[in-house]
């Protein structure tokens, strides 16, 4: 059977080094705000190239911490409504909601299903304060265009990089960036699943604002300027030594699991030839989280699939405007978004798979 991603080969490669490092933190007897955080920050801002990183708790944490932040910092005050992709995983909403922000839904792009420069004008209002891209499965965002609009309309800009860690942007001028480093703050997600998973909940927020980041650092320690001096009425938002230790280890191969999930998206770019399913577009760069092919017959072909022992999810069956969290946006008419929940199907796309399963996987689907 291949399956969707199984998470025991994922760290299978690093078993011998994950099992030292956590050891190291067991004998260290330091479990919090130690080196291997503190050395994680810097492996990680070096890695996405800002000059601050803070590592948190998770991502969810992470995207509502900037939010949080830039209202503590009077740039923003609650009730002011931020851009979302109508089509993105729930918990980009959930931060803005949280910090009591107003999530504004965007329709994505048809084709790559990310959220657009022309996408953001449509829902700028008076109350516009942020735009929210997210980096959805593992693609970039067209960032210098949405970061124009955002300077027209004195917008901050707050990355979800959580399914793109090391996906790149090509920019006009020739350099390159790294996905979650182009806007004001990049929010990223640790999850197992991730391209770059500890063995738990973990996350971090990278940016170049000082301020910002010091502040993200305060409210994510019970709001402390310093040991028991509470400036804001924060919360406990920490990563913990043994996430940053095994996240540490797996770093070194993340370039090398991001190259692999390439080749087997362009053996299926190039190789699946069915009528019936619509593959995705790459405009920018991929790191190829989530391969994801659409399907009018949808739930045919997954059922199709497991027969053939192929495992697949689906990213997500039901929008964030038709859950019950957001009944008072289920009138929304998001007609691409819906067609995306209706019809995606993710297939196996991860460093696991040997070549025969990619080549089954185009097989079986070519014949469906
Ligand atoms: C996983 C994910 C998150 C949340 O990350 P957690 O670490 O699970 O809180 C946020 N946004 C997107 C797009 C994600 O895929």
């Amino acid at each position: 059977m291949i399956q969707y991603l199984d998470l025991k080969q994922v760290n299978a490669p690093y078993e011998e080094k994950l099992k030292q490092a956590l050891t190291g933190v067991v004998d260290s007897g330091w479990y919090l705000f130690g080196q291997e955080v503190e050395q994680w920050s810097r492996d990680w801002k070096f890695y996405v190239n800002t000059r601050y990183c803070v590592p948190v708790s998770n991502g969810l944490d992470a995207l509502r911490l900037v939010l949080e932040a830039w209202i503590e910092l009077g740039l923003m005050k609650p009730g002011d409504e931020v851009i979302v992709p109508a089509n993105t995983y729930i918990a980009s909403i959930l931060a803005v909601s949280d910090a009591r922000l107003t999530p504004v839904f965007a329709e994505p792009d048809s084709e790559t299903y990310l959220l657009t420069a022309e996408g953001v004008r449509k829902a700028i209002t008076p109350k516009t304060k942020a735009i929210l891209p997210v980096h959805l499965y593992g693609q970039t965002c067209e960032m210098e265009e949405i970061m124009a609009v955002a300077r027209e309309y004195n917008l901050k800009v707050l990355e979800d990089a959580a399914q793109s860690h090391g996906s790149v942007l090509k920019m006009k001028d020739g350099s390159v960036r790294k996905s979650g480093s182009i806007g004001d703050a990049g929010a990223f997600s640790f999850y197992p699943s991730k391209n770059l998973g500890a063995l738990g909940d973990a996350g971090a927020v990278c940016t170049d604002d000082e301020s910002l980041a010091v502040t993200v650092q305060q409210l994510a320690n019970y709001g402390a300027s310093r040991k028991y001096v509470h400036i804001f009425k924060g919360e406990n938002c920490r990563m913990d030594e043994m996430q940053a230790a095994c996240l540490r280890v797996k770093l070194d191969d993340l370039d090398r699991v991001n190259r692999r999930r390439k080749a087997i998206a362009e053996r299926y770019l190039r190789e699946i030839k069915n009528d019936r399913i619509t593959l995705p577009v790459c405009r920018t760069d991929s790191v190829w989280h989530i391969f994801p092919v659409l399907c009018p017959q949808r739930d045919a072909l997954q059922d199709y699939l497991r027969g053939e022992g192929i495992m697949t999810q689906i990213h997500y069956p039901i929008p964030p405007h038709r859950q019950g969290a957001y009944r008072e946006l289920q009138e929304l008419h998001l007609p691409v978004t819906v067609k995306i929940a209706h019809e995606e199907l993710s297939i196996p796309c991860n460093q696991c798979m040997s070549e025969a399963e990619v080549t089954k996987v185009i097989e079986v689907i070519n014949r469906f």
